[in-house]
């Protein structure tokens, strides 16, 4: 395998596609090496095949806003590759979802799920729709819209999505709602992030930034470090920073700045409990400002317009929000402030400048696809439980998820380990999901 001709061919192929490419090289250029060891990939064409999704289902969601105007949005679903498992990954509603950013997410939840021990393929669906400003009853008509066409594309043992940016449990709430009526059939496995009274995983909405932590803590163990009383900047205030801050107090670490579209907001005494609660209400306002925390605790958040959370000095970053929302000049600005340690939390969260400058600058980085996998791995564990019928206990639940993350942080050290003893996380996980994904095409032939 050649990267460049590779990636010359798909950027003729899709051009302008910038993050599905992004993310495509990303992992070529990690696995080359290995790659080349196994004429029998080459000779079954795995890379040419592995990038491309194994199909895409686009179609037109029509509905009526609370003014009465009819509104057409675009909808979405890749159904990626479904090597080891059926179909499974989240929904997106953002207005800058185009078919090359459910690409990406796609081509990278295919090793994030590889990742995770559990037999799940790979997908991401999504729509234009932007729920910024709009209300309760928008957004259910809107995701009653949705999947009056996406239901009959998914299915228990087919593929199964979950949330995403812009969908959350009363979204998921909504889409069961219209598919079961649909289908005329309980499929509880169809969708996971469900509610915990009607088959939702105990620990699911936690399940990503608690796992995230559970990660870094054994990166930093394996670093010769510990998290308690370390200072962490995490971009966002959605379900995924919301996790990561509740488990980072929770293990003694001191949260100094959340952050969203609109600015930073920097907390010097760290974040409270209150703090925590109040990014749900933030959240389900659809206000998408992180203002909203100064200005309901004047005083201990202090609110700056048009800045990132990493101008805000503390030891470790966590990504928590976007695709690419940490530049290479803001991995330099964290690494002046004293930044020792990025653990990726969002899908591709740094640029390709900034993964390069921590590498080569003494900073730990690991991955969105290995410190995100939690969201998706406790997704399995949902469709587990909805498989056989029954409910597992918040213990239950909390230790496979650590038993995961602490796997996936063994395949990232099995295949990161470098010949002078550093890890190189991208690389161990890249090439840890890949083997696992390939081996199965390749067992299972040509189709
Ligand atoms: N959207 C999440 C991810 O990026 C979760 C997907 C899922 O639970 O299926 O992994």
């Amino acid at each position: 395998m050649k990267t460049a001709e590779i990636m010359a061919n798909l950027q003729a192929k899709h051009p302008g596609e910038n993050e599905y490419l992004q993310a495509v090289q990303e992992v070529l250029e990690s696995i080359e090496e290995v790659y080349n060891q196994h004429p029998e990939f080459e000779k079954a064409k795995i890379v040419e095949r592995m990038v491309e999704p194994d199909r895409i289902f686009t179609f037109r969601v029509t509905w009526v806003d609370d003014k009465g105007d009819v509104q057409t949005n675009l909808g979405y679903r890749i159904q990626f590759n479904s090597a080891i498992g059926p179909y499974k990954g989240g929904l997106r509603f953002h207005k800058a979802v185009v078919p090359s950013m459910l690409k990406f997410l796609g081509f990278e939840q295919t090793f994030k799920n590889a990742l995770t021990t559990l037999p799940m393929g790979g997908a991401k669906g999504g729509s234009d729709f932007d729920p910024v400003g709009k209300s309760n009853d928008e957004i259910m008509r809107f995701c009653q819209a949705f999947m009056t066409e996406l239901w009959n594309c998914i299915g228990p043992d087919q593929d199964i999505p979950a949330g995403d940016v812009g969908v959350g449990g009363r979204e998921i709430g909504y889409m069961y709602g219209m598919y079961k009526k649909l289908a005329r059939e309980y499929n509880t496995g169809v969708l996971t992030g469900k509610g915990a009274t009607w088959g939702g995983s105990i620990l699911r909405p936690e399940a990503t930034g608690f796992g995230a932590l559970y990660f870094t803590e054994h990166l930093l163990k394996k670093a010769g470090k510990d998290i308690k009383d370390k200072t962490v900047a995490l971009s966002g205030f959605g379900n995924v920073a919301w996790g990561a801050a509740t488990k980072a107090k929770e293990l003694g670490a001191k949260v100094v700045a959340i952050s969203g579209p609109d600015g930073v907001c920097e907390i010097p005494d760290g974040i409270t409990d209150e703090m925590i609660d109040y990014m749900l209400d933030m959240r389900a306002s659809n206000r998408n400002k992180v203002e909203d925390m100064a200005t309901k605790f004047p005083g201990k958040a202090k609110f700056t317009a048009g800045k990132k959370a990493w101008s805000v000095k503390c030891d470790i970053a966590l990504p928590c929000a976007f695709q690419n929302e940490l530049s290479e000049d803001d991995a330099k600005e964290l690494k002046a402030n004293g930044c020792w340690c990025c653990c990726e939390v969002s899908n591709m969260g740094c640029q390709p400048g900034a993964i390069h400058f921590f590498q080569h600058n003494g900073v730990l980085f690991a991955p969105g696809k290995a410190v995100n996998a939690g969201g998706v791995a406790t997704s399995g564990l949902e469709m587990t439980q909805n498989a056989s019928h029954i409910s597992w206990s918040a213990k239950e639940v909390d230790d496979k998820l650590h038993f995961i993350m602490e796997s996936i942080h063994e395949q990232c050290v099995k295949y990161g380990t470098q010949p002078d003893g550093t890890i190189d996380y991208v690389k161990g996980a890249n090439i840890a999901g890949f083997m696992k994904v390939a081996t199965a095409m390749l067992e299972q032939g040509i189709i």
